[in-house]
């Protein structure tokens, strides 16, 4: 009934906005007649669904990295091999080279929408696990402040409230907060993204005493960005550290 009522809302809503598909962004119907029944229509096209690669088979232990071929034996990737993480264990959907463009527009052009598209996907692979794990809270790798105002929304936070509203767990936006405006990741190599990371995050609420938490962050690169957010978290006493990122690159 609830997703019935979900779907009524969002088919409402794509009357007034169109739709746009997820994967090449041209306009998705949202409702059609079949049978002369008003029918929901899709996310997303049919051909795009089978462009996008969804992480399957064996996974890295730690961060959920897909292990390359010769390594599927292994038990951690080569990343992990080599760095301690502070998060217990990383879960992620989709292989990052498969989805790239889609999560560009949905950081910098607007594309809130799709969202619910990447929610329902998150959901489909991981919403009986996530359940089972005892996350007590939801926590989007936050923005500093005047870029989010600029963007006019953080894209971790988009993602998390739709997890959210599928799996009822609830989101804290203002546990954790970026204090530096750090430089564009994508800019620096792995060195430089740990230093540039440096006391970037402080636990803002001493009141908030989880013990099992969840980081919603997009891509998963090197961890450097969960890791310094773990860290802080791990300090303030939270036993368990999972992340999920809805794109995950490949094991350098
Ligand atoms: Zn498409
Ligand atoms: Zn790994």
């Amino acid at each position: 009934m609830k997703l019935e009522l979900q779907n009524i809302a969002e088919t409402s809503l794509s009357i007034i906005y169109p739709r746009h598909c997820p994967v090449c962004d041209g306009l998705v119907k949202t409702i059609e007649i079949k049978d002369g029944k008003l029918i929901t229509g899709r996310l997303l096209h049919e051909a795009c669904n089978r462009k996008v690669k969804r992480i399957s088979g064996n996974t890295c232990v730690k961060c959920g990295k897909l292990l390359g071929s010769g390594h599927e034996e292994d038990e951690y990737c080569y990343d992990c091999t080599r760095t301690r993480h502070f998060f217990d264990r990383g879960f992620s959907v989709f292989e990052y080279r498969s989805i790239s463009g889609s999560i560009y527009r949905f950081k910098y052009m607007g594309r809130q929408e799709y969202a619910t598209f990447y929610g329902r996907e998150i959901k489909k692979k991981y919403g009986d696990k996530l359940r089972k794990l005892g996350i007590e809270a939801i926590i989007p790798v936050p923005m500093y402040k005047n870029k989010e105002v600029i963007r006019g929304y953080n894209q971790a936070a988009v993602l998390a409230e739709s997890i959210s509203k599928l799996i009822n767990i609830p989101v804290y936006r203002d546990v954790v907060v970026r204090t530096r405006n750090t430089k564009a990741m994508k800019e620096l190599d792995a060195r430089g993204r740990r230093n540039n990371l440096k006391k970037a995050f402080n636990i803002a609420r001493n009141d908030v005493k989880f013990k099992c938490i969840l980081i919603i962050d997009d891509i998963y690169t090197t961890g450097s960005t969960i890791d310094e957010i773990a860290h802080e978290f791990r300090i303030a006493g939270v036993k368990k550290i999972y992340c999920l990122s809805l794109a995950i690159g490949q094991t350098t």
